[in-house]
């Protein structure tokens, strides 16, 4: 039977269904109408459901109106995906629906619901020890669980496990009539949502969907236990394509957790962010804490001030990988199996300014400084020998970080 409301009846509606303090119109809706670059067509009513009941019996009555919908995460895309082109729909803000539901550590699953952050998420796990193989794009400050998997979002993480999708074991949707539909093995009555190959990849059809097949309720991710040990290293390019070439190898070996990659008006935007946060000084406090002694951690904020400064101004392309190791040991192997790779791509490439001299290359990599390509290798005062002989790309020094479980 389908029920027929006007407007005003469904505004009613909702505003029984959720409380009138989670159906907004007119201004009061202006935050929520616009993604990070755009407005499109003003919504009827922004409506904030506080349960997945909820969420469920807000669908129901818009679909009597034949209302559209639109669904909003966490706000942070800026791909019109909740942005409707024609006025008159319900702007759904997941936000309320910010419940941590089940952790699992022994059958090693966590459910959520749709509109916790990554950073939510990540904070509560790393209590426990565990983290999620994914864990969130840069944006997981205000970045939902449920808009990335709506979007394939990459970053954190897809150094090892790749994108947002292949870290869904399961979701909760609710379908155009307003009910729920669970995939993967949650999908048999009684069973518990711990894994994604049950039969036909259900899951994996509501990946990547903006929306548009049904409303993520709740999502169901793997657990990883935490490894104690990480580390940080940045490493600067000519160009973009010998940057490239370099990351393809490294993701071939699977050896890193996160990598990304800046140009340099990006890289300049970051470092000017950062002075301004004051986040420099933060940086040289977690360096000198991590070091084994006060003097041995100056030394190092010295060295990575200096180094990682001249490198970043100096370059066009930087790309910046975390690793991370059940200790420190394994950590550094995977940092130098990077540099290996990184150096032999730079072997391979034809410009002469990434190549050093003999002298140059005994060297440690911080006190080295990038030739001009008529010069040579100018890596000291004394040295002007001009050289086709291949080392190592740029890198800075990399900060040792060990996580408390
Ligand atoms: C500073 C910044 C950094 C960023 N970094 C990255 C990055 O590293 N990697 C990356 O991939 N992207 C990045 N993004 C883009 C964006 O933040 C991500 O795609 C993020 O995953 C969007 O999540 P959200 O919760 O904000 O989704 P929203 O922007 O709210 O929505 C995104 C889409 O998903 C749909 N949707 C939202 N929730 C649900 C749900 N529960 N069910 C069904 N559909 C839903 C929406 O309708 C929309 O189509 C970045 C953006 C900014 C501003």
């Amino acid at each position: 039977m389908t029920i027929t409301l006007d407007r005003p009846d469904l505004l009613h509606a909702l505003t029984e269904i959720v409380g009138a303090a989670n159906v907004l119109t007119g201004a009061a809706m202006q935050p929520y109408a616009e993604d990070v670059y755009r407005k499109l067509a003003a919504p009827l009513a922004v409506v904030r459901p506080g349960s997945v009941e909820q969420l469920q019996a807000v669908v129901r009555a818009t679909a009597a109106t034949q209302t559209p919908l639109s669904i909003r995460g966490g706000g942070a895309s800026y791909t019109d995906g909740y942005l409707p082109r024609e006025e008159g729909h319900v702007l759904l803000d997941l936000g309320g629906l910010d419940s941590i539901v089940t952790i699992d550590p022994k059958a090693g699953y966590v459910t959520v619901e749709a509109g916790v952050t990554w950073a939510h998420l990540r904070d509560e796990l790393a209590r426990h020890g565990l983290r999620t193989p994914f864990w969130g794009p840069f944006s997981g400050l205000k970045a939902t669980v449920g808009g990335s998997m709506s979007q394939n979002s990459v970053s954190h993480g897809s150094g090892a496990y790749g994108i947002s999708a292949e870290s869904a074991l399961s979701f909760d949707i609710v379908t155009a009539d307003g009910s729920l539909l669970s995939t993967g093995a949650a999908a048999a009555t009684g069973n518990l949502p711990f894994t994604r190959h049950f039969g036909p990849d259900l899951t994996g059809l509501f990946t990547g969907d903006c929306g548009t097949l049904g409303i993520k309720a709740r999502i169901t991710l793997p657990l990883l236990r935490s490894r104690a040990a990480h580390r940080p290293i940045s490493f600067a390019f000519p160009d973009f394509a010998t940057m490239h070439e370099a990351m393809r190898r490294v993701s071939q070996e699977r050896i890193e957790d996160s990598h990304f990659a800046l140009d340099a008006a990006l890289s300049q935007g970051q470092i000017a962010r950062q002075d301004r946060a004051g986040a420099a000084l933060g940086i040289a406090l977690s360096i000198i804490k991590s070091s084994p002694s006060l003097v041995a951690g100056l030394r190092q904020v010295a060295r990575a001030a200096v180094s990682a400064r001249k490198a970043i101004s100096g370059s066009a392309y930087m790309v910046h990988y975390i690793v991370e190791g059940f200790d420190d040991a394994e950590a550094r192997a995977r940092l130098h199996r990077i540099r290996e790779l990184l150096a032999a791509t730079v072997a391979r490439s034809p410009r002469p300014w990434r190549r050093w001299c003999a002298a140059c290359r005994s060297r440690p990599s911080s006190t080295r400084s990038a030739p001009p390509a008529s010069a040579g290798c100018r890596c000291t005062a004394s040295c002007r020998t001009p050289t086709s002989r291949p080392s190592m790309p740029r890198s800075t020094p990399s900060t040792p970080r060990v996580r408390r479980r």
